[in-house]
């Protein structure tokens, strides 16, 4: 079915969808998320609509084209789905703009190919379908904003954001900014090393700015991109354009600045941009690898500005926030995971957030794949690799002697044969530590614990497992000694 073809049916099936919807979600939300959309083409039972802003899809999508799609169906059987995609209107003859809009989607795949469908019927507000026509002006400045700004994450939001010791400061920052309506420590500088949660964090600032106000303007862009259209600007000669992106922002984010050390002009249009907008007022967060002053290749004044803010540190995870996280991910992705592989995984996968993510999304499509549930061996067994990179700097050697020098005992007493408790427990400690933090096999350990049985070194693990449940201070030690090992 062409364009042309959409007919006064299909406006009173779009009317009573919106209508129900309408009164599900209540007015605001309909005002803020399904008025802009536009209804551009029927055809092979699918309801193809369009809404201004790539950030406007994501939401739809993820909010509402599902239930769209039902209630579509429900009044007429032969529409099977809805599909959303980005198209801003300016009037049907702009069609220049059009076209530089279309440029400058060149980073989202899909919303390029969009242009050629024409306008058809638009969410009134009245309930009556209306030919849809050029937006007014101020909306277009606004949504020119909205389109430079990188695609959000759906699942980086504060709720999937697990908060612990090393990111609660970066956490509350990022809160606060996201709840307050003004510009609080203007700039925000997030800073930490890789996969500890710095993206997460302005995605989940965004998210949230635009789901309590649509109407305030969020930009989020990686350094990177934002030094290549700043460059793309300066060789098509509009850097004034450039500039006008940024001029109506509420709120700027960019992302690894690192990125942008050493080259100059950028810094330079970088900074004019950061100064003009934190003198009107408008909030900004930054995000880097490094602190401000220890990021090299970066002028000094620039520097100065971004110290002047708040500077908030992500630090290294701790086995804590790694267990929390691997709890909340687990749920969230619905799989079992027993608490043994959890923990497995917590003491094992300590690099970064991203890494600890990618453990636990290798054994549980490793379970669903073979169709077994996950059991430490299987996870041992499939994060192999992984371990082995984790395991090169401890020995079994170094852990007895930590051992026994945090217990006071000989390290010679983990290879004999006494049996007092006062060096058989230590020992056992030592061979949980192997267990753990080895890729040692159970027989291996045993031999270098004084050519013991490995039924043995069993025991002490199981032993070690218990006493950790049940004695917290001894919980204390045995974690102290594995971080001092890693250390
Ligand atoms: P960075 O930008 O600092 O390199 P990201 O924000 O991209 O790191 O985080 C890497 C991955 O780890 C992402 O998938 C993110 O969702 C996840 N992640 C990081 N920190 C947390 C956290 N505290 N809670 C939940 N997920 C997290
Ligand atoms: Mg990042």
């Amino acid at each position: 079915m062409s364009v042309g073809s959409i007919d006064a049916h299909v406006a009173e099936q779009w009317d009573d969808v919106l209508a129900s919807l309408r009164s599900e979600i209540g007015e605001a939300a309909f005002q803020s998320w399904l008025k802009p959309m536009t209804v551009r083409e029927v055809s092979d039972g699918q309801v193809r609509v369009s809404v201004p802003t790539r950030f406007m899809k994501d939401w739809v999508v993820a909010h509402y084209a599902d239930r769209l799609g039902e209630l579509w169906s429900a009044v007429n059987t032969a529409i099977k789905d809805v599909e959303v995609f980005v198209q801003a209107d300016y009037g049907q003859d702009d069609g220049k703009k059009a076209a530089s809009e279309a440029l400058a989607h060149n980073d989202t795949k899909t919303d390029t190919q969009e242009g050629a469908a024409m306008p058809i019927l638009s969410a009134a507000p009245t309930g009556t379908p209306r030919v849809a026509t050029a937006r007014p002006v101020a909306n277009a400045t606004n949504d020119t904003s909205l389109d430079i700004s990188a695609p959000l994450d759906l699942r980086y939001t504060f709720e999937n954001f697990v908060v612990g010791k090393p990111n609660e400061f970066a956490h509350a920052a990022a809160k606060r900014i996201a709840e307050s309506p003004t510009a609080q420590f203007n700039p925000l500088f997030l800073y930490g090393g890789v996969g500890l949660g710095k993206t997460h964090l302005m995605h989940a600032i965004a998210w949230h700015i635009r789901e309590q106000d649509p109407t305030r303007t969020v930009i989020y862009m990686s350094a990177e991109k934002f030094m290549y259209r700043f460059i793309r600007a300066l060789r098509e000669q509009n850097t004034v354009d450039f500039k006008e992106q940024f001029r109506n922002v509420d709120v700027l984010m960019i992302d690894d600045v690192q990125f942008i050390s050493g080259k100059d002009s950028t810094q330079e249009e970088f900074f004019h941009t950061f100064n003009a907008l934190v003198d009107q007022g408008r909030q900004i967060v930054i995000s880097a690898d490094k602190s401000p002053s220890d990021l090299e290749g970066m002028e000094e004044r620039l520097k100065s500005r971004l110290n002047c803010g708040l500077v908030a540190d992500i630090h290294a995870t701790t086995y804590e926030l790694r267990l929390g996280i691997l709890q909340t991910k687990a749920e969230r992705m619905g799989v079992e995971v027993p608490s043994k592989v959890m923990e497995f995984l917590a003491h094992k996968i300590t690099s970064n957030v991203r890494e600890l993510e990618g453990a636990l999304n290798r054994v549980s499509a490793h379970s669903s794949l073979v169709g077994r549930d996950i059991t430490l061996e299987t996870a041992q067994d499939v994060l192999h690799d992984l371990i082995r990179a984790h395991d090169r700097r401890v020995t079994i050697e170094e852990i007895q002697k930590k051992v026994a020098a945090h217990f006071n005992i000989r390290t010679s007493d983990m290879h004999s044969a006494r049996r007092a408790r006062s060096v058989a427990r230590p020992r056992q400690v030592a061979m949980y530590l192997a267990k753990q933090l080895t890729s040692r096999s159970l027989p291996e350990i045993g031999r270098k614990f004084g050519g013991r049985d490995h039924t043995t070194v069993m025991h002490a693990v199981k032993k070690v497992e218990e006493l950790r449940e049940r004695d917290a201070t001894f919980a204390e030690d045995v974690e102290l000694l594995r971080r001092m090992l890693e250390g």
